[in-house]
């Protein structure tokens, strides 16, 4: 045990807070497990059939913490934060919803269990070929639990964090979550491979730990992946992030679990020695910022020297509204956070259903950040991560007299490519990337000779000036 881990642990003074009411231990309740749960019993029978019938294709897990603290059950079903976590019937497109129900009422586990997956397979489960093209090869091997799309970010997946404390319902990572297939169960068991990795490839400079979500593990599977990453002393690295819905699905993890303290000494350890940590927060809305407990996991994040950035996609249904991205976004510039990305619904999973059309989610953007100060201007968006990079849509404009929608790469593929401002047919019903075409020539400038782009970075990077 690393000294100054220890010295955290027993300087750390919020160990007991059974004086402020702390939730009870962490509770999860799955699709099995879904009729324990005792807030559900006002509710119409129809909505929670239909629950549990969206739950046989779409993973299902919520907590006791998102049940007792994020969702206002005066709300329900309209309330987001339960949108966020409950299945439903809207989820699966009509076809798909009608094909689940007849297959569980034959009652045939073999019926449920193959036209779960069939189903499965037209929902797009690996978007933007996160398996295909983005995993290293290392020592003439695949690097199982390693992407490397950006030059300056190797994402790394522990095996043992591939769950979270609950899912959402919106979750790109989805199929993830209800093993499709034996290669669906990525992760990495040991980083021995990963440091030799960052070793040889001195342009990355962040690491970005993932999952999943990462702080679901305890602090002895954790230190595993991240201690020895630090103690190498990679000299062009830079910054671990740590992508997590914890602070907002289990803040407990911070303020109140067996090893909660460990974990904070985890975080001052990378900063104490001169890296930094960004705690890449996944917030949707700002209900899950009310509670008190978040407050308080915020507090002790912060007191490990780590920065709290925060991103969430743009979701119909959840929070596609100006007001609230504005309110969450001050909210968390109160808190100290770095309001950091707006996504657009990704093309997997249930896109159908939170999906905003582009110029929508432009338009909703602006009117957002036109309600806010500067500081809060540190957001951006609203942005597609797709298969080339990070799409931005910079909105509509006129060239010429004719309407085009402006974009850019945040990030891309070949480096080359970003924030040059490029241009597509205007239109409104686009939700994706794929949905659109280009205004003035045959294709988009990073179309030409793509194929060669589409591999991990150390593998194209030959073809990169
Ligand atoms: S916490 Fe993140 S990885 Fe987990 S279900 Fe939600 S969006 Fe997906």
């Amino acid at each position: 045990m690393d000294y100054r881990i220890e010295e955290h642990a027993e300087q750390n003074e919020i160990s007991d807070n059974n004086n402020i009411g702390l939730p009870k231990r962490f509770k999860v309740f799955t699709r099995s497990t879904i009729d324990k749960i005792s807030k559900l019993h006002n509710l119409n029978h129809r909505l929670i059939n239909e629950m549990k019938i969206v739950a046989h294709v779409l993973p299902f897990k919520v907590n006791n913490y998102v049940l007792d603290n994020l969702i206002d059950w005066n709300e329900v079903p309209n309330d987001p934060i339960f949108r966020l976590v409950f299945p439903q019937k809207n989820m699966l497109i009509p076809k798909h919803f009608r094909k689940m129900k007849k297959a569980l009422k034959s009652e045939s586990k073999k019926i449920i269990k193959s036209t779960a997956k069939e189903i499965r397979m037209e929902l797009n489960p690996y978007p933007a070929g996160q398996i295909s093209y983005n995993v290293p090869t290392f020592q003439r091997k695949k690097l199982n639990g390693v992407q490397h799309k950006y030059r300056e970010t190797a994402l790394l997946f522990p095996r043992s964090g591939q769950t979270c404390h609950a899912y959402c319902t919106f979750c790109f990572r989805w199929s993830q979550f209800v093993s499709l297939k034996t290669k669906d169960k990525f992760g990495v068991k040991s980083v021995d491979n990963f440091i030799a990795y960052l070793q040889e490839n001195p342009e990355i400079t962040d690491v970005l730990i993932t999952g999943g979500d990462p702080m679901i593990m305890c602090f002895n599977r954790l230190v595993r992946f991240i201690q020895p990453i630090v103690n190498a002393e990679i000299p062009h690295l830079r910054t671990i992030r740590i992508g997590s819905k914890s602070l907002t699905y289990w803040p407990m993890r911070y303020i109140d679990d067996p090893d909660s303290d460990y974990v904070l000494g985890l975080f001052s350890n990378i900063t104490d020695k001169g890296l930094n940590l960004c705690f890449m927060a996944h917030i949707n809305h700002y209900q899950e910022m009310e509670s008190f407990y978040f407050k308080m996991a915020v507090e002790e994040i912060k007191k490990t020297g780590a920065q709290i950035l925060t991103q969430t996609p743009l979701l119909n249904q959840i929070n596609a509204s100006s007001d609230i991205l504005a309110k969450m976004w001050k909210l968390q510039i109160d808190y100290n956070m770095v309001p950091y990305y707006l996504f657009i619904a990704r093309d997997t999973g249930a896109q159908h259903y939170f999906s905003v059309p582009l110029v929508k989610a432009w338009e909703i953007f602006s009117k957002a950040y036109t309600k806010v100060s500067g500081i809060c201007r540190t957001i951006r968006g609203p942005s597609m991560s797709c298969s080339p990079g990070k799409v931005n849509v910079l909105g509509p404009t006129k060239i010429n007299g004719e309407k085009v929608l402006a974009l850019s790469f945040i990030q891309g593929r070949n480096p080359s490519w970003v924030n040059k401002p490029f241009f597509a047919k205007y239109n409104p019903k686009a939700i994706w990337l794929s949905d659109l075409e280009p205004a003035f020539d045959e294709q988009f400038f990073f179309e030409k000779d793509y194929d060669k782009f589409l591999g991990p970075y150390n593998e194209i990077k030959k073809y990169i000036d």
